[in-house]
């Protein structure tokens, strides 16, 4: 307890020793942490969809600055030790948690769809179908849909093999990654104008490079929608995010972006759409998004 009160930040800790274990979050709450039973004992995860799993139990999140203590025989007990403002990391239902996790017990898919949907009302184009950035885009794609009554359609296939792009250290190597990882499906794109949904754009390279294979599979327009605000900022709080001049929006304008990746159009959704699809706005960080960083 006393380290914790001279500790800043974000972290959740799980502490164990032969007969005890300690659940930790910080005060500001920043990262999800759950408890779930198993076997007459308890389980710990960040993310829900780990009790699915192994067939554990949700019982309930832990409370940002709250400590829980599991011991053999014992009931599990609850000390309460920081209080301060609640600041949820809003990017997380965005871009982090898999679909299938009750996050700051809220379910992903639910919310990203949501999202799709702010953004349909936001910023509507015409064209003749919505395309999700798999797997990035498909909640939110599909909720464009819903609400605008444009078809969906899976124009994009992903290879399962290959991971993440973003963290690939070299641009060549994401750039081949991007390559290897997405084919459009031609029939479907050839003389389509198409609204392509991903969840967010970082560097701006992995858009541009979809764009390119979009356009040479014969798009007739392609306008892209951003299922979350422009991130402009780092994110100091445990998220391996580039740095502020690797980060497209940081320094580019809209139309400098839109024609860097190369699309008709291209459009965010705003951050009091965001709010709206996910919870009340002063439970969250949104820091990546606004540059107002609590710690
Ligand atoms: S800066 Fe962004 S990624 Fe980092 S905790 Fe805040 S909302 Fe989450």
């Amino acid at each position: 307890m006393d380290a914790l009160s001279k500790t800043k930040g974000a972290y959740s800790l799980i502490i164990q020793s032969r007969k005890k274990m300690y659940a930790i979050r910080d005060p500001h709450g920043f990262r999800p942490l759950s408890i779930a039973k198993l076997n007459g004992g308890y389980v710990i995860a960040s993310e829900t969809c780990a009790f699915d799993l192994v067939g554990a139990e949700y019982i309930r999140d832990i409370n940002a600055g709250e400590m829980v203590i599991f011991e053999e025989g014992k009931e599990i007990e609850s000390i309460q030790l920081f209080s301060a403002p609640i600041k949820q990391c809003i990017f997380e239902h965005v871009y982090f948690a898999r679909p299938d996790s009750y996050l700051f017990e809220k379910n992903v898919y639910e919310k990203r769809k949501q999202m799709g949907k702010e953004l349909a009302k936001e910023r509507p184009v015409e064209a003749d179908m919505v395309v999700p950035v798999p797997d990035s885009g498909v909640a939110a794609a599909l909720g464009y849909s819903e609400q605008s009554g444009i078809p969906f359609e899976l124009g994009i296939i992903r290879n399962h093999y290959i991971g993440r792009t973003f963290i690939e250290p070299t641009q060549e190597q994401r750039a081949l990654k991007v390559k290897m990882k997405l084919s459009p499906i031609k029939k479907f794109i050839e003389g389509k104008r198409l609204i392509i949904i991903d969840d967010s754009i970082v560097r701006g390279t992995t858009s541009k490079r979809i764009v390119t294979i979009l356009r040479e599979a014969g798009a007739k327009e392609v306008h892209m929608r951003i299922s979350s605000p422009p991130t402009s900022f780092p994110c100091y709080y445990g998220i391996d995010t580039p740095q502020k001049e690797e980060l497209i929006s940081s320094h580019m304008s809209l139309k400098e972006i839109e024609e860097y990746i190369g699309v008709d159009s291209l459009a965010y959704l705003s951050i009091d759409g965001l709010v709206n699809s996910v919870g009340e706005s002063e439970s969250f960080c949104k820091a990546c998004f606004d540059g107002n960083y609590i710690v």
